[in-house]
This record gives structure tokens, C-alpha cells and sequence, in this order.
């Protein structure tokens, strides 16, 4: 008779939790055991900002299962058959023995634990600038549950008035919504010149543009100190000496993996502090595993490792090393093609695979780029704009990479392009995707496949674009005259327009008022209109009249991130 197996995971809130209960489900005599070193089980991190914000007000429901069940020991015993162990700290692993130490974090005693298989899955632990006043009452991070608790009795409370965001990351964004949801004025400071890092510049400053709306935001500039009065903050102090007076700061500068456990045991652990695992999420100690945040695992596009702290993908490996201490090695986790999405405010900003400027860091030399604006449904059913840029490897066409911001269903979007890119598609694929379509969920070409046919005409050189970067750079050199040409209607060009010199000549009139433009046919011209389909229908009547440098400004005056004269 098989012997029944001891299966150990050290860590209880999203990736150990799913690697117990898929051992579970494996094996219905197995011997599984979570130490977590907090008091909750399976906390909902992800929701925390929509809590903080009063999205909702039933704490539970950050600690329930789909049905409605508060994953406590209790749930996890008769529900699993998992033993919990909360307050219970590992504080060692002995490999040779095959042996964890414990600690009750509440009464400090010491225990041990013997295993067959062990999982790690202890997550990481927020970044902290190392400057004076971080100690300060009103200086927190938001990872755990007692950081939500803390920053929704501060919304709850309404006392506080002002507070400073330090990092334009996903968790800081979140949770400027949160705080100003919660009705508190916000400033929020990057280090970097740009937000969400993601994102390449135009995007991120298109983000950046309806942020400010809500928010103050300063970039390029970091803390160098949280100042204070009688233990409590009242400002933070900036590198180009602005203080900023405020009585919280969030920090939100990135995740460090907690690695340390696994350091101390002789694991492996990468350059980013990442433990180093296979495609098993197997260590190099065959019976131990690691999962979730506190591991690095392959970028399947540059094949370059990478911390990847996501929600999803901590579910996903605890699954596949759930399965494996149970059946050997026979599920695997090949690795990430870094896709995210997050809330910001009323508009969604996702991304997948690689940006324009991680293509080039990583090595990729002929990519091509495109921009696209329209709404993701007719305008009939309230269609919503979305902004993409869409990145190709101009060698074969394949996708490297898409990112997707705007009001509209950002999600879908996203989803659509990382598919393409698991499945290695090209532009030439997608342009004939067969997408599901009804005016409720999306145009007749869906927003995805119109992307890929402006980039299929653009590499077959049917469609000349210049980005909005592209055109600013030419407009401050100032090297020769440019036409400027907006093609949209008067009505539309009181409303809203760039202000950048540029003449109105709407689309229906263009064949006809051709002399107004310069009879050299070599004069190069920038045509657009609110999305840029007009604008492109204005390229070819100009091409087809012999002007020779017709250029279509991408994603129109909707992706313009600069300043507007209107
Ligand atoms: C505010 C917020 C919003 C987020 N939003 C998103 C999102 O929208 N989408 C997304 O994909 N991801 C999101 N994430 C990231 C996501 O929550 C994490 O990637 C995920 O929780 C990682 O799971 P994990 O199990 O590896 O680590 P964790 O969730 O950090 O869990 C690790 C657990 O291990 C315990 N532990 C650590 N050391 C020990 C030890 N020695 N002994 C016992 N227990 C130990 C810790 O107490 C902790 O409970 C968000 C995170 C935060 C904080």
C-alpha cells in the first residue's frame, strides 16, 4: 500500500492556498498542511483598493469562496481537508531532515514539521525608500490586510484631507482611486518620467493627461524625507526640496520576493532575489517547489527571467506544483508574457507582451508600431473610445506586444492580443480573426482586427503614419515646412483641436480646394481627424493627387498627449 503523502506549503493567501487544494483534489489521502504567519487565509489583495475606495463595504468578501463562504480553518478542513496553521511562521527549512521550523508568531512557540514535498509560496514584501521619517504614524504600503484595514478607516474616519502616493506603478495608481474615491486630495510622485512603466511614453502620458484630472502628479522627482511633528507625518519632502504637506503617504514602489527562507536553505536565488525554479516549479531540490511572487520565471517573448508579481499567475503555478508533489513532474508553467491590466478611475489601461521601448532594450531591432483610436461599439449602443499600440517584429509579422488604454473594454482587448501572442500569430492572422460581433459588444471589425489592418497596411506600405512623438520631434526641429492638415468638420474643430498651425480642410472638400495646398508635390503633409480614418482617407486622395510625403498622424487627436490649443 502507497504510504500517505506529507505535503508542507509555507504560505497561505494566494499561491499556496491554490497548490494545497490542487494536491488535494490529486490525492484524497494526502497529508496537506498551509503555515501562514498572519491570521487570514486567502485574502483577496487584488480587491484591496475597491474596499479602501467603498466599492464595497463587507470586508468578508475579500476573504470568501465563489460561494459566499469565508475561506477561514474551519472552511479549509471540512470543505479540503487541509490542515491551516495561521499565526505560524517557518523560520527554517532543514533539507536534509526533510524539516520545517515554526514559530506561533502569538505565543512564540517553536515546532517542527516533517515533509515529503514542500512548497514555498511566502510572496514578497513591498519596497521602502530608505530615508528618514518612513517610521512615522501615517506612512503605510498597501499589501496586507491590516494596510487596507488602516487606509479604509482613514476614508472611513473622513479626517484626513491630504495625502502623497509615492509611485506611479499599478498599486499606486489603484490606489490614488481608492483615496480619492474616500474623497482625500491626492499628489502623486514617480521617480521615473513617466507613469506605469508598462506603458511607452505617448500611452503613459495619455494616462498621465486624464490622471491629472483627479490628481496632482510630479514626476522625476522622489522622497528624500517624511517630515513630521510629535511621531505623526505632516509632509514629504521631495529631491528638488518642494514639501509636499500631507498627514498619510501610500508607498508603492515595487515588490521585493521572500526569498530568504529558501536563501538560507541553499536554494537558488536569482539576481532579482527571485527563488529560481524549472517549468515544474520544481527548485533544484527535487522535493521542494516555489510558487507566486516570491519565484522568477521566463518572459516567453526575450526568454529573459522576470519577477512577475501578479494575482493570476500565482493561481496558475501553485496549480501546476499542486499537481506535481502529488503526480511527479507532469504539469508545467512554461512562463509569462507579462499581461496586466489595471482600473484607473473611468479608464482601463492594459498591456501584453513587450512595449516599443522594452522591444528595443531587449534586443529587437526591426519592429514596427501603430496607433489606433475608434470606440470599442457603436456609438448607438454608447460606444466607449479605446486608444491601442500595437508593436510587430517587422521580420515576420508576429505580435510582440499590444497596449490598450481608454474608456472602452479595455479587457477584451488585452485578452485578444496576449492569445495572439501565446499563440505566436501575426499581423496577417489576425487581420481575418473571426471575433464574435453583435452592436452591444463591438463593431462589425472588431477594435483588435482594425488594428491589425492599419498595421498590415502600414507594412505594406499602403498606410504612411507618424506618431504624435514623431510629429512633435519634427515641429520643434523646425527643419522644413510642414502641412498640417485636420480633415474633420468645423463644428468638431471649434470643440476640440490640437493648435499646432495646422489648416482646416474637411474631408468631403479636400478634392476639390486641392489648390489651397502647395503646388509642390513633394511638400510633405500631416493629415488627421478626431480618430485618423479620415485623415487616412485624406492621405490617399492627396497620394492619388501626386503629393509624394503624405504622412497620417496615428490614433488622431484622440491619442495626441501633448497639450491642445482646445
Ligand atoms: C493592493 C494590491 C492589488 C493588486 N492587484 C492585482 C491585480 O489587480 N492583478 C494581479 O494580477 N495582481 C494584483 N496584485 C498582486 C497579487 O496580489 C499577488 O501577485 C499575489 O497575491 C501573490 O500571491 P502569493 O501567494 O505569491 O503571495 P502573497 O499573496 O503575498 O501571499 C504570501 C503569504 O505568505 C505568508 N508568508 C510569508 N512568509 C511566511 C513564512 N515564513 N511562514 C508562513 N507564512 C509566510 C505571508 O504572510 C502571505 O500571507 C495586487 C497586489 C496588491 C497588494
Amino acid at each position: 500500500m502507497n504510504e500517505t503523502k506529507r505535503i508542507i506549503v509555507i504560505g497561505g493567501s494566494a499561491a499556496g492556498p491554490k497548490a494545497a487544494s490542487r494536491a488535494r483534489r490529486m490525492d484524497e489521502n494526502a497529508e496537506v498542511t498551509i503555515f501562514q504567519k498572519v491570521s487570514d487565509l486567502s485574502m483577496a489583495s487584488c480587491g484591496y483598493p475597491y474596499y479602501i475606495g467603498g466599492v464595497f463595504d463587507d470586508r468578508d468578501q475579500l476573504l470568501c469562496s465563489p460561494a459566499g463562504v469565508v475561506r477561514d480553518s474551519k472552511f479549509f478542513w471540512n470543505a479540503k481537508k487541509i490542515t491551516t496553521r495561521v499565526n505560524t511562521e517557518v523560520t527554517s527549512i532543514d533539507r536534509k531532515k526533510k524539516r520545517i521550523e515554526f514559530k506561533d508568531v502569538l505565543s512564540g512557540l517553536i515546532g517542527n514539521a516533517e515533509y515529503d514535498k514542500l512548497i514555498i509560496a511566502t510572496g514578497s514584501t513591498p519596497r521602502k525608500p530608505q530615508v528618514p521619517g518612513i517610521e512615522l504614524e501615517g506612512v503605510t504600503t498597501l499589501q496586507s490586510l491590516p494596510d487596507a484595514d488602516y487606509l479604509r478607516k482613514v476614508g472611513d474616519d473622513g479626517k484626513i484631507k491630504k495625502a502623497v502616493v509615492i509611485g506611479g506603478g499599478l498599486i499606486g495608481i489603484e490606489t490614488c482611486e481608492a483615496l480619492h474615491l474616500a474623497g482625500i486630495e491626492i499628489t502623486l510622485i514617480e521617480l521615473l518620467p513617466q507613469l506605469l512603466t508598462f506603458l511607452d511614453r505617448q500611452m503613459a502620458s495619455l494616462v498621465q493627461k486624464y490622471v491629472q484630472s483627479k490628481a496632482n502628479v510630479i514626476l522625476e522627482n522622489g522622497v528624500t524625507a517624511f517630515l513630521g511633528e510629535n511621531g505623526k507625518l505632516t509632509a514629504v519632502k521631495l529631491q528638488n526640496g518642494t514639501e509636499i504637506p500631507c498627514e498619510l503617504a501610500v508607498v508603492a514602489i515595487g515588490v521585493i520576493p521572500n526569498s530568504k527562507l529558501a536563501n538560507e536553505a541553499g536554494l537558488a536565488i536569482s539576481r532579482s532575489g527571485g527563488i529560481v525554479v524549472n517549468e515544474y516549479m520544481q527548485t533544484a531540490d527535487p522535493d521542494i517547489y516555489a510558487v507566486g511572487d516570491c519565484i522568477e520565471i521566463p518572459n516567453l517573448i526575450t526568454g529573459n527571467n522576470v519577477h512577475a508579481p501578479y494575482g493570476d499567475l500565482a493561481n496558475l503555478e501553485g496549480r501546476v506544483a499542486g499537481e506535481n508533489v502529488i503526480l511527479g513532474n507532469s504539469a508545467k508553467f512554461p512562463g509569462t508574457i507579462q499581461t496586466g491590466i489595471c482600473k484607473v478611475f473611468d479608464y482601463g489601461v492594459g498591456a501584453t507582451g513587450l512595449s516599443e521601448q522594452n522591444a528595443i532594450k531587449t534586443g529587437f531591432s526591426n519592429i514596427e508600431t501603430v496607433v489606433n483610436s475608434s470606440l470599442d461599439k457603436p456609438s448607438f449602443m454608447q460606444g466607449k473610445l479605446l486608444i491601442t499600440k500595437l508593436v510587430v517584429n517587422k521580420d515576420n509579422g508576429l505580435i510582440l506586444g499590444a497596449q490598450v488604454i481608454g474608456p472602452g473594454d479595455v479587457s477584451k482587448q488585452v485578452a485578444i492580443w496576449a492569445m495572439a501572442i501565446k499563440g505566436k500569430l501575426t499581423v496577417n492572422d489576425m487581420v481575418n480573426a473571426d471575433l464574435p460581433y453583435a452592436p452591444p459588444y463591438s463593431l462589425a471589425i472588431d477594435h483588435s482586427i482594425a488594428t491589425a489592418h492599419i498595421m498590415q497596411n502600414k507594412l505594406n506600405g499602403y498606410f504612411a503614419g507618424i506618431s504624435s512623438e514623431q510629429l512633435m520631434a519634427k515641429l520643434k526641429q523646425k527643419m522644413k515646412p510642414i502641412v498640417l492638415l485636420d480633415v474633420r468638420n468645423p463644428e468638431e474643430f471649434e470643440q476640440i483641436r490640437l493648435g499646432i498651425g495646422e489648416k482646416l480642410i474637411p474631408l468631403g472638400q479636400l478634392r476639390r480646394r486641392m489648390e489651397e495646398l502647395p503646388a509642390d508635390k513633394n511638400t510633405e503633409i500631416i493629415t488627421w481627424c478626431k480618430i485618423s480614418l479620415r485623415g487616412y482617407e485624406a492621405a490617399l486622395i492627396l497620394k492619388a493627387n501626386g503629393y509624394k510625403n503624405v504622412y497620417v498622424l496615428e490614433g488622431g487627436i484622440m491619442a495626441w498627449p501633448y497639450e491642445r490649443e482646445k
